[in-house]
């Protein structure tokens, strides 16, 4: 028995997947894009594509993440090689990848503490290629995922130097201008780890398995011991993504260590997203970049 790609498109599962996502299964298991796959839709599929598709359809059905299905997620309009050591790249990260863009002195060094994917220093290095940066994460097989996505993604002229650390542990003394972090921040009985996506993603890229500002704390002090070592350098910004309902806590977990609140930025929902600390009061100019971040970002501008 052969089956067409019409007749596989048009295949039903219990819950139901859509028309488009069952495409996109197409596209990825057959190499071919949706218009050769929708002009040709009478074209059989062999046995064994037929029944990997009917794997992947079930496995959409029982809520697998697309990303992980199709191995790949868009974000800053680069496509990311993605796999379940990593956290699937999310569009509310981007507005902290504009901040960074604009705020990084030239041949200025940053960090992104917890790169997962590689997402935010790989993108921060593609529109800048004069920075420095450097880019950790606990896991091993995270880290080679990300040092693929930086080959794949970046001219051979920017290098990444990728660090197996967890958090500040590892990392080598040496000034930074920008610390960056996408932290796991849930808490650990938050209930949106039991929906969607998040049912699949690695634990610890999403929890700190506590109230969910472990993590956040331990890199506010480490920001604060490298500034005391004289290690941070203008404009000297943290700048964490945190939690729709943190945004105080972070706050207070800041000043507490001396730090100063510069900014507070919202993601498309209006919710409170990234939090910007400081070493001290920033200059006019940082807060003219930072607004210019969120202007691009909410019009849909690099
Ligand atoms: N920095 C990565 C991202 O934002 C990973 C974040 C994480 O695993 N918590 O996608």
């Amino acid at each position: 028995m052969t089956y067409s790609l019409a007749h596989a498109l048009r295949l039903q599962s219990d819950p139901p997947v859509s028309r488009l996502e069952r495409l996109m299964l197409l596209e990825m298991l057959l190499g071919k894009p949706r218009e050769y796959l929708l002009a040709h839709d009478d074209e059989p599929l062999s046995e064994q594509q037929f029944e990997r598709y009917t794997r992947f359809l079930g496995l959409r059905s029982q809520g697998h993440p697309m990303a992980y299905l199709v191995g790949k997620r868009e974000f800053f309009r680069l496509s990311f090689t993605v796999n379940q050591e990593v956290l699937i790249p999310r569009p509310e990260t981007e507005w902290l990848v504009h901040a960074a863009i604009r705020l990084l002195p030239r041949h200025g060094a940053a960090i992104d503490l917890g790169t997962g994917s590689g997402a935010i220093a790989i993108a921060l290095a593609h529109h800048r290629p004069d920075a420095r940066l450097m880019a950790c994460d606990i896991n091993p097989k995270a880290l080679a995922l990300a040092s693929r996505n930086a080959q794949h993604l970046l001219g051979s002229g920017q290098q990444i130097r990728f660090q197996r650390s967890d958090w500040w542990e590892s990392i080598p003394l040496e000034s930074l201008a920008l610390v960056l972090s996408n932290p796991p921040y849930l808490s650990m009985d938050d209930p949106h780890l039991k929906l969607g996506d998040l049912r699949f993603e690695p634990r610890l890229a999403l929890s700190d398995e506590g109230n969910g500002l472990g993590a956040m704390q331990i890199i506010i002090e480490g920001f604060v011991k490298r500034a005391a070592m004289g290690l941070i350098e203008d404009p000297g910004l943290l700048l964490i993504e945190h939690g729709y309902q943190q945004a105080e806590a972070i706050r207070a977990l800041g000043e507490r260590q001396g730090l100063y609140h510069v900014y507070s930025a919202s993601d498309l929902a209006g919710h409170p997203r990234v939090c910007c600390l400081a070493m001290r009061a920033p200059k006019p100019e940082v807060l003219d970049q930072l607004k210019d971040a969120c202007l691009t970002w909410s019009s849909g501008t690099a």
